[in-house]
C-alpha cells in the first residue's frame, strides 16, 4: 500500500494538507482490514478490501453521508473512496471511543428515534449496498411486505438455497413468506431512515460522551427492523430502550415482529459463515409460524 498516495487523496478531498506520520493497524472489523492514519494534526480511519469491492465502500460512504445529513446522531464523516494498487479504500473521520458518559444511552435512544423520524414515501434507497459482505438490494417499493419479500427475506432464502441450506429451513421460510401479511394486520410501517446493521459493535460512545454509529447498511424501512437488531446480539441498556420509547413509542406487535426482522440477519450470517446459523434460522422461523397459527 502506498500510504503517500492515500495522504494525497485525503488532502485533495478534505482541502486540508494531511502529512501522514504513521499507519497503525486496528483489529476488530469482520469484513475489512482497518488502520488509523496519524498525521501531525489530525487522524483518519481507513478500511481496505480487494479493489473489486470499491462499490461496497462507495455505498458505505453514501450511507454515512445520509445518516450525517439527518443530523440526529453523530457518524464519522466520510472523506474519500478509491482504489490504490490492488486495494479499494474508504477514508473517514477518526473518532476516539471509550467514553463512559452516564447519559449516553438515553441520548442515543432519543437520537435514534429522531433519526427514524426522517421518512420518505417509498421503502428502499437510491442505491444497493451490502449487509456484511452480502449484497443488499434496495430498489424502492411502495409496499413494505413486497419489499421485504423481494429484497430481504426472499433474497436471503435464495442465497441460502444456493449455499445448500437445509431443505426444511427453505420450506419453512417459504411458508413464512406466504403467512407474513398476518404479522401486519393492524400495523402500517412507514419508510424511516435506518442504519440497517445496528448491532452493538457498530455503536460507540466518544471520549466526550457522545453516541456515535458507524458501518451502516442504510435504507428506508420499518424502524422496528433497526430496533430488532439492537436486541439480536445484546449490548444496549434498558435506558436506551426507555428513552427511545419515550420519544417515539414502538407498537406492541414489535415483540413478535422482532424475530421476523432478525431472521434476515441470521440467514445472512448463515450465508456468510455457514454452520449453526441454519439451525438458529430454522428455530426462529418455526417460532414465527407457531405464533401465526
Ligand atoms: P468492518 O466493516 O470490517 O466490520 P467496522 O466499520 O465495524 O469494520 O470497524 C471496525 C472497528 O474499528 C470497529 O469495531 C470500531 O471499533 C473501529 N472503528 C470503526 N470506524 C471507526 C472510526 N471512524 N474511527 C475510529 N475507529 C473506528
Amino acid at each position: 500500500m502506498n500510504w503517500n498516495h492515500i495522504a494525497e487523496a485525503i488532502t485533495a478531498a478534505s482541502g486540508e494538507p494531511f502529512y501522514l506520520q504513521r499507519a497503525d493497524s486496528i483489529g476488530g472489523g469482520c469484513i475489512n482490514s482497518a488502520y488509523q492514519l496519524l498525521g501531525d494534526r489530525q487522524s483518519y480511519f481507513i478500511k481496505l478490501n480487494r479493489a473489486e469491492r470499491l462499490d461496497m465502500f462507495e455505498a458505505e460512504a453514501d450511507g454515512l453521508q445520509a445518516l450525517a445529513a439527518a443530523r440526529a446522531i453523530r457518524v464519522p464523516v466520510p472523506v474519500c473512496t478509491g482504489v490504490e494498487g490492488s486495494q479499494a479504500y474508504l477514508v473517514m473521520e477518526y473518532f476516539v471511543g471509550g467514553g463512559g458518559h452516564s447519559g449516553a444511552a438515553e441520548n442515543f435512544g432519543q437520537q435514534l428515534a429522531r433519526m427514524h423520524q426522517h421518512t420518505r414515501d417509498k421503502f428502499g434507497w437510491h442505491r444497493d449496498n451490502t449487509i456484511g459482505s452480502t449484497p443488499q438490494p434496495n430498489t424502492p417499493r411502495n409496499d413494505w411486505l413486497e419489499f421485504w419479500r423481494a429484497h430481504r427475506l426472499g433474497y436471503q432464502l435464495e442465497l441460502a438455497e444456493q449455499r445448500g441450506g437445509p431443505s426444511s429451513l427453505l420450506h419453512k421460510g417459504e411458508q413464512l413468506i406466504y403467512m407474513m401479511p398476518d404479522l401486519f394486520t393492524d400495523y402500517q410501517p412507514i419508510p424511516s431512515l435506518l442504519h440497517g446493521d445496528l448491532w452493538s459493535g457498530n455503536y460507540a460512545v466518544t471520549r466526550a460522551g457522545e453516541p456515535i454509529i458507524f458501518d451502516p447498511a442504510v435504507y428506508y424501512g420499518d424502524r422496528e427492523a433497526d430496533m430488532a437488531m439492537t436486541e439480536l446480539f445484546g449490548g444496549f441498556s434498558q435506558r436506551f430502550y426507555a428513552a427511545y420509547n419515550e420519544t417515539w413509542p414502538l407498537d406492541s406487535g414489535y415483540r413478535v415482529r422482532k424475530t421476523f426482522y432478525n431472521l434476515y440477519h441470521i440467514l445472512n450470517h448463515f450465508n456468510m459463515f455457514g454452520g449453526g446459523y441454519a439451525r438458529q434460522a430454522e428455530r426462529m422461523t418455526e417460532q414465527l409460524l407457531s405464533d401465526l397459527r
